[in-house]
């Protein structure tokens, strides 16, 4: 069920407009509005799942949402050169919105990460 002060549940149904970058049966791919990569695309499950943890109980939605996220970087064309998926779950990995969600990272060399400024 879409959670109605969701962002990304927003997002999903058209009530806020995003980029499209991939749409499958479950989940929904769109550009990050603030990219971290010069590739940086976030994947969602169209049902609602706070993070990672609660999804991982799914496991066939968490298994398309990675597989979505794995077609998105060959269809970016970045499957070769290599690239980053991404669940931030809770306050120290900064994870800022409360629907899990999936990000695609790449399309150039990407930083160390961990310790800021690392
Ligand atoms: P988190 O920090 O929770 O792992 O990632 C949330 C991501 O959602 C951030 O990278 C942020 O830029 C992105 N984001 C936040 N609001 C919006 C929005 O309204 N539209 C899009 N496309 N991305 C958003
Ligand atoms: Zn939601």
């Amino acid at each position: 069920m879409p959670e109605s002060d969701c962002l990304f549940c927003k997002i999903i149904a058209g009530e806020i407009p995003s980029t499209t970058v991939l749409e499958t049966d479950t989940a929904y791919a769109f550009r990050d509005i603030n990219p971290q990569a010069s590739v940086h695309v976030l994947v969602v499950p169209r049902t609602h799942h706070e993070d990672a943890e609660e999804l991982a109980k799914a496991p066939q939605e968490l298994a398309d949402v990675i597989a979505a996220g794995v077609a998105v970087a060959r269809q970016e064309g970045i499957d070769q050169t290599g690239f980053r998926l991404v669940f931030n779950t809770g306050e120290h990995a900064r994870r800022t919105v409360f629907h899990a969600h999936l990000h695609v990272l790449g399309g150039e060399q990407l930083g160390l990460f961990g310790r800021p400024g690392h």
